[in-house]
């Protein structure tokens, strides 16, 4: 690359929040409420706020009704109260109904499109006078004095070979006295921070899972709205955690994904193709009778609870939502923690403004441990752990144990006793998964489901998939695990060519990415870095996802 870059140009702001999501627009509503005439700015690597939202969604509504208690007058869609719910144990060919845990009860929860939640939040946002910059990738931290400053969206025009192309164009600085990381599970600035900072010493490993998601129409006579189903069981083994969910909402649609820890360990598992035979089952091919599928995409979330949560401030910014980490996982929920998380670290940035500090925003962890957030996850901070622990059954024994009898309060936590990437038996140990082809009706190939998630990239660009040693890739990944980022990637980016030659090699489509961050994640000696490609590139999903 070209050395003699001109220098960037730079705006200033009293506040900048990196990414448009459940988080970062609740941090920015709850700014601009609180401190109106101070300078936010947000920006999202999407191509429009909610392009880059995938998640189920049942909404439970708490940190919405604290941001804007009118949110029913203002139009927000949240337009499907959640009014049954399903919970079942399926075997290969039979479905049992299980009595669903509390946490699992949605009474007064909402089905809803995420994205639109967030599109319509991005709409208040404006309204209070965010200045909302969608198209934009923060590539880069601005650091001053031990200082985050700020953030510098990426170049653009930037070759696959490094140089520069006729459309280049200088990345802006976006300046400000705190900056708010919303990037989501897995944010490649927050992996950053978290490393210089040293956020994570004192915590568990953040654990993940991949969700895997479709949206489909189906015949109005099969609808029933509000209806909210969750499986465990087949086809996943007892020593992988994981399952379905599907929701029926809105006009005769259903929002159908699968879920997957990432702590699994078989490497022939493909997330992508459990998902797909999953709803062949005679139980649930039921639901899609006569369907279409609209949309598909996937995403990673995190599984780590409250023992995973890092250090949440450091010089000059904080860690929000997701990018730190409060899903509550035996609830399936993560967007209301989020939200909260942002809001408070809105009031802690709000009162540091008002002081003219320039301190840590320290209240805002004090904020946090006094909120509902931290009781929520405190009470079911041992029931994922216990599956990673025990398996399937176990799991389940202790879960019950831990919610009915113990009602979350064990004088003990249980710790991740694993990173995912560490998780992995070697291929020639672990038993290899058929899965049945694709019938182009029901279950699908990957790359006909990449093309519904309208994913586009410019394609005369360095690579956003990095290998930090590129011959890892087949000395170790091919040799020991038969190249696990093959099957678990879910937009078939990774493939390798020339093995029936003798002679293989990683190929990286890299155009194809959905940006659910996976491959950085599991992949077992971390050598590959998810970096943000051009800003507007990655999936689009549509509204409804
Ligand atoms: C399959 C699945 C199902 C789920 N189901 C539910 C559910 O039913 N109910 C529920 O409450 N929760 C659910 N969750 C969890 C929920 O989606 C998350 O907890 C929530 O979205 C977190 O909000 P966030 O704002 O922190 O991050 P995100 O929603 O991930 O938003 C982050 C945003 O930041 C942008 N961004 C990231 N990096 C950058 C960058 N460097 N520059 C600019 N922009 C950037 C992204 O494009 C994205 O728009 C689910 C998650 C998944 C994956
Ligand atoms: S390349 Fe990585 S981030 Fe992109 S879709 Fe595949 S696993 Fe997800």
């Amino acid at each position: 690359m070209s050395d003699d870059l001109p220098p960037r140009e730079a705006m200033e702001f009293d506040v900048v929040i990196v990414g448009g999501g459940p988080s970062g627009l609740a941090a920015a509503i709850r700014l601009k409420q609180l401190a109106p005439d101070a300078a936010v700015c947000l920006v999202e690597k999407g191509s429009e706020i909610g392009a880059h939202i995938l998640s189920g969604a049942v909404l439970e509504p708490r940190a919405l009704n604290e941001l804007l208690p009118d949110w029913h007058e203002k139009g927000a869609p949240l337009e499907t109260p959640a009014s049954d719910d399903r919970f079942l144990y399926l075997t290969a060919t039979r479905a049992f109904r299980l009595p669903t845990p509390p946490q699992m009860h949605n009474q007064g929860n909402f089905i809803v499109s995420l994205g639109n939640v967030c599109r319509w939040l991005g709409q208040q946002a404006e309204l209070l006078g965010v200045e909302i910059y969608p198209g934009f990738a923060a590539a880069e931290l601005l650091e001053e004095n031990g200082r985050i400053v700020g953030v510098a969206t990426g170049d653009m025009g930037i070759g696959k070979d490094g140089r520069h192309t006729d459309g280049f164009q200088r990345g802006m600085e976006l300046r400000a006295r705190y900056t708010l990381f919303a990037e989501g599970c897995r944010g490649s600035l927050s992996k950053r921070l978290i490393q210089r900072f040293g956020l994570r010493d004192g915590s568990d490993p953040q654990t993940y899972a991949i969700g895997i998601k479709e949206l489909w129409e189906i015949p109005g006579a099969n609808h029933k709205p509000g209806l909210v189903e969750h499986t465990i069981g087949w086809p996943l083994d007892a020593r992988t955690y994981g399952g379905s969910f599907l929701y029926h909402f809105g006009s005769n649609l259903i929002s159908y994904g699968f879920v997957i820890g990432l702590d699994y360990r078989n490497p022939w598992l493909s997330p992508f193709d459990e998902m797909q035979r999953f709803k062949t089952h005679p139980v649930i091919r039921r639901h899609f009778a006569g369907g279409r599928r609209i949309a598909y995409g996937a995403r990673a979330l995190n599984e780590g609870g409250l023992q995973s949560i890092p250090g949440l401030v450091f010089p000059g910014g904080a860690l929000i939502g997701d990018a730190a980490g409060f899903v509550n996982v035996p609830k399936i929920k993560g967007t209301h923690t989020s939200m909260k998380s942002g809001m408070l670290a809105a009031e802690a940035v709000a009162e540091a403004l008002a002081a003219g500090a320039t301190a840590e925003l320290s209240a805002y962890p004090e904020k946090l441990r006094g909120s509902w957030v931290w009781n929520e996850l405190a009470s079911v901070r041992n029931i994922r752990p216990s599956f990673a622990r025990f398996g399937l059954y176990g799991g389940l024994t202790y879960s019950a144990l831990d919610t009915y009898l113990l009602r979350g309060r064990a004088p003990w936590t249980l710790h991740h006793p694993h990173r995912d990437n560490e998780t992995l038996l070697d291929a020639q140990a672990a038993p290899r998964i058929d899965y049945p082809r694709p019938d182009g009706v029901l279950s699908f190939d990957r790359l006909s489901s990449v093309f519904i998630s309208n994913t586009n990239h410019e394609e005369n660009q360095p690579p956003h998939l990095r290998l930090a040693k590129p011959s890892v890739a087949i000395d170790v990944n091919w040799a020991r695990y038969r190249s696990p980022e093959a099957r678990y990637c879910p937009a078939g980016v990774y493939e390798i060519v020339g093995a029936e030659e003798g002679q293989p090699q990683l190929q990286i489509n890299a155009q194809n990415c959905v940006h659910c961050k996976t491959c950085d994640i599991k992949d077992p000696t971390q050598n590959i870095d998810w970096v943000t490609p051009e800003g507007g590139g990655g999936p689009n999903y549509p509204g409804g996802m």
